[in-house]
């Protein structure tokens, strides 16, 4: 698939990328750049230079295929980046698994907002809700 869109906008998925956007689908959830590079470091068995994996991560970020968390510092891949969209994120704090919501409504409502009331130019449009998901929510007794 991000191969596929790279083709399509005529940029490159070089192999430091494509292993950063490996890793990143393979956790499944969000991921600290450190995180990122010790697995690197590992598995490729020699030491990665960490400007490498941030500049990888700036691109996979510009061409929609990870989101950054700010509130956590941490990267995971987006289930849908072909696509314009608002990702609404729903982090849990207690085991840090987060899910992606994407709907249309928000990122309406975010560019009407932006556009009409203040003027405001959207280069992003991440949302981040945080609380606990249903395995860390105790059962109501
Ligand atoms: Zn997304
Ligand atoms: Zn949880």
């Amino acid at each position: 698939m991000a191969t596929l869109l790279c083709n399509e906008r005529g940029v490159k998925l070089t192999a430091a990328r494509r292993q950063v956007l490996e890793l990143l689908w393979e956790s499944g959830c969000p991921t600290g750049a450190y995180e990122l590079i010790e697995t690197l470091q590992q598995r490729n068995a020699r030491p990665v230079n960490p400007p490498t994996v941030y500049r990888a991560l700036e691109f996979l970020i510009t061409q929609g295929f990870v989101h950054k968390l700010e509130s956590r510092n941490a990267y995971v891949v987006c289930i849908h980046p072909d696509r314009r969209h608002a990702c609404i994120f729903f982090i849990c704090a207690d085991c840090g698994v987060s899910a992606e919501l994407e709907d249309e409504r928000v990122a309406d409502l975010i560019d009407e907002d932006a556009n009409d009331r203040l003027g405001f130019h959207v280069t992003g449009r991440v949302v981040e809700v945080q609380g606990t998901c249903r395995q860390c929510t105790p059962a109501e007794p």
